[in-house]
């Protein structure tokens, strides 16, 4: 069936190239290439059969699942083994196995990307996510040219101060729940 243009009915039609400069977490831009049609009667240009969206879609994942092996390498550029980060998110080795693989999820994908960005989530997750662990978090942006450390320095001096919040803890400062009262460091 030959396609026709939505705008004038010509069937003077033709196939042509385009490129799409899509970013990808911790990958950079990367070019994804799909097909659209010119009409040469009219020289309008489009989705004239209606197929780019799902192309483009299906491309576009493509390029983002092919992300993951460079981020599980980067964890263990960082110094975190993938034995670790299996055993502190309770996940099977056959799972990032397969990740290794580009076989992932979206939802895997965004859990994957927020390791990467903060590799110190693990160190909860590893702590079971107890009031321990929180007072221990500490916070860096994973990578080798920006880092930013977040210290806690909690002194709670009496049971019953004014200032803390549920349970004797200090009142989340900022959104994420399992921050109590983040002190900054320096350079940032
Ligand atoms: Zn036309």
């Amino acid at each position: 069936m030959s396609v026709i243009c939505p705008f004038c009915d010509s069937n003077n039609v033709e196939k042509v190239i385009v490129n799409n400069i899509c970013t990808i977490p911790y990958c950079g831009e990367t070019v994804i290439q799909h097909k659209t049609y010119r009409c040469n009667n009219c020289q309008e240009q489009g989705d004239f059969d209606y197929t780019l969206d799902k192309a483009l879609t299906k491309a576009i994942d493509k390029a983002n699942t092919g992300s993951a092996p460079k981020l599980i390498a980067d964890l263990n550029k960082d110094g975190i083994p993938m034995a670790y980060f299996e055993r502190a998110l309770r996940l099977p080795v056959r799972t990032t196995a397969r990740w290794k693989k580009k076989k992932i999820s979206r939802e895997s994908l965004a859990l994957l990307r927020l390791i990467r960005f903060c590799p110190q989530l693990l160190e909860v997750a590893d702590g079971n996510f107890s009031f321990e662990a929180r007072d221990k978090y500490s916070f860096s942006i994973g990578g080798t040219h920006q880092t930013i450390t977040i210290e806690q320095k909690i002194t709670i001096t009496g049971q019953t101060a004014p200032q803390l919040g549920f349970g004797g803890y200090p009142a989340p400062a900022i959104s994420l729940p399992m921050f109590t009262k983040p002190h900054f460091g320096a350079n940032i």
